[in-house]
């Protein structure tokens, strides 16, 4: 193969994608393409929520948070497979964020702030699939993507407060702090993104 020099200054390119400059969205996008053709479910990367939070949106999308149906399967040892919120059904993932009593009433209540009037599913992926077709138009897309990512975030961790921090979580406070935290998330974390309460 013959090379061919050119006259100018030596520079990096990206070459993965034809861009040449290199970006998260599209090495993503690659990922998506070439990596993930056996599933359905592409990678998820939100800027306006923390790192920790798209680790956990992972998570949740691969079915490996540490639930208690999940543990089991993985051969430990628990008690109980019980849901620690309610104590009636088995803890599963889709239980846990969505199915349970508690879950559903959390989702409910964030339905009813947004104005959505039917049912999006059991399930992260459902949600997701959901908020991809949205309009970005008013950022529209982006915030129901966040206040999904706040839902679930904020479920877990009651769920994880009821069992290692003695319920010092109130319920009744759930879902007052997924609309601030989905609020400073948007505000703060996405210089393009302009939100007020009147959203
Ligand atoms: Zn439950």
């Amino acid at each position: 193969m013959g090379i061919r020099l050119q006259e100018g200054n030596d520079q990096i390119c990206w070459s993965l994608d034809g861009e040449r400059d290199f970006s998260v969205a599209g090495t993503r996008r690659n990922i998506d393409a070439f990596l993930h053709t056996g599933s359905d479910m592409g990678t998820l990367w939100c800027n306006a929520v923390p790192k920790k939070v798209n680790v956990f949106a992972w998570r949740v999308m691969l079915d490996q948070l540490p639930t208690r149906y999940n543990l089991s399967c993985r051969g430990m040892e628990i008690k109980s497979i019980l849901c620690p919120t309610c104590g009636v059904g088995m803890e599963t993932l889709s239980h846990a964020l969505f199915a349970s009593c508690f879950a559903k009433e959390v989702w409910r209540n964030i339905y009813r702030w947004c104005n959505i009037s039917m049912l999006i599913g059991e399930s992260f992926c459902e949600w997701s699939e959901w908020c991809d077709l949205l309009p970005t138009r008013n950022n529209r897309r982006l915030k129901m993507q966040v206040i999904g990512l706040a839902t679930c975030w904020m479920i877990w961790r009651f769920r994880n407060s009821v069992l290692f921090d003695a319920g010092r979580m109130r319920k009744s406070d759930i879902v007052h702090n997924i609309i601030l935290l989905s609020f400073s998330w948007l505000a703060h974390r996405n210089k393009k993104c302009k939100v007020s309460w009147v959203d």
